[in-house]
């Protein structure tokens, strides 16, 4: 990969703050100013990361006329950014179509594929993840490799993970340069100076995650910026749903761990040091078991995979599919696990309604797939427990953005930098 500029990978505040991402602590420089005073002269940088953002975003192809009618500009104005962005590689018209009005043929615009890469990673309790997406959205490379990493040794699974990364990663950056790379982890991100606070299933604590990965053979040029796995999820989840009414949902991510995030207005609200979500921490019952954080009783210990195995008499190292199978089947010990775990995920969910007052819960992780078993059990809990219920009964969805969606969370951030600044990435 390429050396880049320092400068490059330093965030807008906004996209850090609705990302829960925390740039690498070698490369961090702080930003100055922000976005409320826009010079004259950067106005046609800012216009043009608004033209590609609705072609990005888009859900169907707008044409020229389609941009100019959104965003006010005038039709010369955004063909002139439009054709910057064609040359650039970023965007792709489609053959035209006749539209409803009058006129010439509309041309569709849609994001290039095949020309950026942005690749997200993830170290997760039972397995390690790469996944590599162009603007478009087209996954161009993936892998994941399961394992055990509970307690583990950060600097050999770090030198695991860049091995996978050069073998994956390296194929693609021969043909697609790529514009980032951001890692998900299960643990408290600190955003202001990049290390990992604390992993509880993997038992990471004050862990220089960028530097060590960074450290590892050829990855002296990588430039990671690292974020919390559910933040990163909930993220994928709410570029799933930006085309649905649903801007404000609690996701829940179920892995060994339990991680959640608050998606307001289609951004993760991160909280004051991006530490917002913990609600796998949150107390169901403080007699109840010790938590590999300290504390007793948390939701972890009886809605996480390994709760989940457990109360089913599964050996743990079983993938969720097992537990699925044996639902599927009947079988009286699983079917009985799921509805403890739905018990005692529906008793925190209620206690975070209540809070934050949200109208939709999004399943996520495991959660997904086990959605038909978890449902009955959650949604009774919310009915009984969430004050509002009778007047607005929150929905509990299972998640769209399914298959370790924080690595596609994770890949996005790379490519929002761009789609926020095409500028700087076309002027290289
Ligand atoms: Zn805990």
């Amino acid at each position: 990969m390429a050396s880049r500029d320092p400068d490059d990978v330093t965030a807008p505040p906004a996209l850090a703050l609705a990302a829960g991402w925390a740039p690498g602590a070698t490369r961090v420089r702080p930003v100055v100013g922000g976005a409320t005073a826009v010079r004259q002269a950067n106005v046609r940088e800012h216009n043009l990361g608004l033209v590609l953002g609705l072609i990005v975003n888009a859900a169907n192809p707008p044409s020229r006329a389609d941009i100019a009618a959104a965003t006010g500009l005038t039709r010369a104005t955004v063909s002139a950014l439009t054709d910057r962005l064609i040359v650039g590689g970023l965007v792709d018209e489609l053959p035209p179509v006749m539209s409803q009005r009058a006129g010439r043929p509309a041309v569709p615009l849609v994001p290039a594929q095949r020309t950026i890469a942005s690749v997200g990673m993830e170290v997760n309790v039972d397995y390690l993840g790469i996944r590599v997406m162009d603007l478009a959205g087209t996954m161009l490379a993936e892998r994941v490799e399961e394992g055990d990493f509970r307690a583990s040794d950060p600097t050999a699974v770090l030198a695991r993970l860049a091995g996978m990364y050069t073998e994956v990663v390296g194929p693609v950056a021969d043909e697609v340069p790529s514009v980032g790379v951001c890692l998900a982890v299960p643990g408290l991100v600190d955003r202001i100076t990049g290390p990992l606070r604390f992993a509880p299933n993997l038992r990471w604590r004050n862990v220089d995650v960028a530097g060590l990965f960074t450290s590892a053979a050829g990855m002296s040029e990588v430039e990671l910026l690292l974020g919390n796995e559910a933040t990163l999820a909930a993220r994928a989840e709410a570029a799933a749903l930006r085309h649905t009414e649903i801007r404000m949902f609690l996701y829940l991510s179920g892995e060994v761990g339990i991680g959640g995030a608050l998606v307001v207005d289609g951004a993760v609200f991160a909280g004051r040091h991006g530490w917002s979500g913990e609600i796998g921490h949150t107390v169901v019952d403080p007699a109840g078991p010790r938590c590999v954080c300290g504390s007793t009783g948390c939701l972890e210990q009886y809605a996480g995979k390994d709760a989940l195995m457990r109360g089913a008499a599964m050996d743990l190292a079983l993938p969720v599919s097992a537990l699925i199978s044996a639902a599927e089947l009947g079988e009286a010990g699983a079917l009985r696990s799921l509805a403890d775990g739905a018990a005692a995920l529906g008793t925190a969910l209620a206690n975070a309604v209540n809070l934050v007052d949200v109208g939709t819960v999004v399943l996520g992780g495991i959660y997904a797939p086990l959605a038909p078993y978890l449902l009955p059990g959650i949604t009774a809990q919310l009915q009984d427990r969430v004050l509002s219920a009778p007047w607005s009964p929150p929905q509990v969805l299972a998640a769209q953005a399914r298959d370790y969606a924080a690595l596609s969370g994770a890949a996005s951030v790379g490519l929002a930098q761009v789609t926020a600044d095409p500028s700087a990435w076309l002027e290289r």
